[in-house]
């Protein structure tokens, strides 16, 4: 189902949440709402489930067309699943599961038989077949966040909503679930919208990335591009593993990304820079440097491959020079707020 965000606004008290939030996001697609603590991801999908609404006349959602704006969540068919496992502790995996389908209205629940099945049919999704016995304290945490996946598909949402799922995991599991969800969403074909404060999750799961500061949309796109492209300075710091660089004798301000600046042998004319090799960290097939500039005293960050740094032979303590990729596709930005 497609979703339309309009001129949405939320004011809590005196503090406006979300400024104008304006979004489209096609059928099918899993969107990643990446921003830092407080930005108003949270808001927003609430707003997005029915939980929460706009101030009044400040804001329009449409759902397939249809105008859900004031719509109840109970209504609206959303799925939704949270940080922290909203499950029923004293319910089984089945039950938890079956809960949104045993508690509908007797002249629209499905029949036993109906509801068993259909809970089989998605424990067997969330691979946790054979599991349906269990209480939640007999699951690990990645295996409770695919139960509470489970339960919010049950109703058959139109929208999924996820807010930091797998934010109470510890790294390893977060990742395989990261892995696990997006072929999951590739089987089930749902419109997901993911809220997460997390880059590389943003970056490596979802087919569009929405960049949320302080209430408002900074940029929208594939990740690739949001990477390759940043739209503001806030974006390119955010998305991180960036370089601050001042030209010498000029007050320009440039962000650069360890792998769009060059090495070179310090005696090589072409270098826009000079720096000195401060550290050196080489795993696998790329090494990093930490290059200290005799100039500004800053230093900055840089990828090369192993091959070039075996080929130079270079080691902490040595002069190099450094030039700014001009293969890159983009001119480095200049670090100036957009005006809005
Ligand atoms: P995020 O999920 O991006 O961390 P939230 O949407 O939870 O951000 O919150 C955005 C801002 O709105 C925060 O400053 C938060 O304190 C404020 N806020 C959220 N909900 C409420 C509320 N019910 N009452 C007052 N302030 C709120
Ligand atoms: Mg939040």
């Amino acid at each position: 189902m497609s979703i339309l965000v309009q001129n949405l606004r939320r004011t809590f008290g005196s503090f406006q949440a979300l400024r104008g939030i304006n979004l489209e996001i096609q059928s099918h697609q899993l969107v990643a709402l990446l921003g830092p603590s407080g930005s108003g991801k949270t808001t927003f999908l609430r707003i997005l489930g029915g939980l929460d609404f706009p101030d009044p006349g400040h804001g329009k959602i449409l759902i397939q067309n249809e105008d859900v704006t004031e719509q109840p969540a109970a209504d609206r068919k959303t799925g939704f699943v949270f940080q922290h496992y909203a499950l029923f502790n004293h319910l089984t995996v089945f039950e938890n599961v079956a809960f949104g389908l045993n508690v509908r209205p007797k002249h629209i629940r499905p029949n036993s038989n109906s509801i068993r099945d259909r809970v089989v049919e998605l424990l067997q999704l969330v691979q946790l077949d054979g599991l349906d016995q269990r209480l939640p304290s007999e699951l690990s945490g990645g295996q409770r966040q695919r139960v509470a996946l489970a339960r919010a598909l049950a109703i058959d949402p139109r929208v999924l909503l996820l807010d930091e799922p797998f934010g109470a995991l510890d790294a390893k599991v977060r990742k395989d679930l990261r892995r696990w969800l997006r072929s999951f969403h590739k089987e089930i074909g749902v419109t997901t919208v993911f809220v997460t404060h997390d880059q590389q999750e943003a970056l490596e799961l979802a087919d569009t990335v929405v960049i949320m500061n302080q209430g408002q949309i900074e940029q929208v796109g594939p990740p690739q591009e949001i990477y390759d492209h940043p739209a503001t300075p806030f974006v390119y710091e955010f998305l991180g593993d960036v370089n601050k660089l001042r030209k010498p004798g000029r007050p320009d301000l440039f962000y650069v990304r360890p792998h769009e600046i060059q090495i070179l042998f310090a005696s090589d004319s072409s270098a826009d820079f000079s720096a000195r090799i401060e550290h050196l960290f080489a795993a696998g097939p790329s090494a990093r440097l930490t290059l200290r500039m005799p100039n500004t005293r800053e230093t900055v960050d840089a990828d090369i491959t192993r091959q070039q740094l075996d080929e130079m032979g270079l080691s902490e303590g040595d002069e190099v020079g450094l030039k700014l990729a001009t293969a890159s596709p983009k001119a480095p930005a200049p670090a100036v707020t957009p005006s809005r």
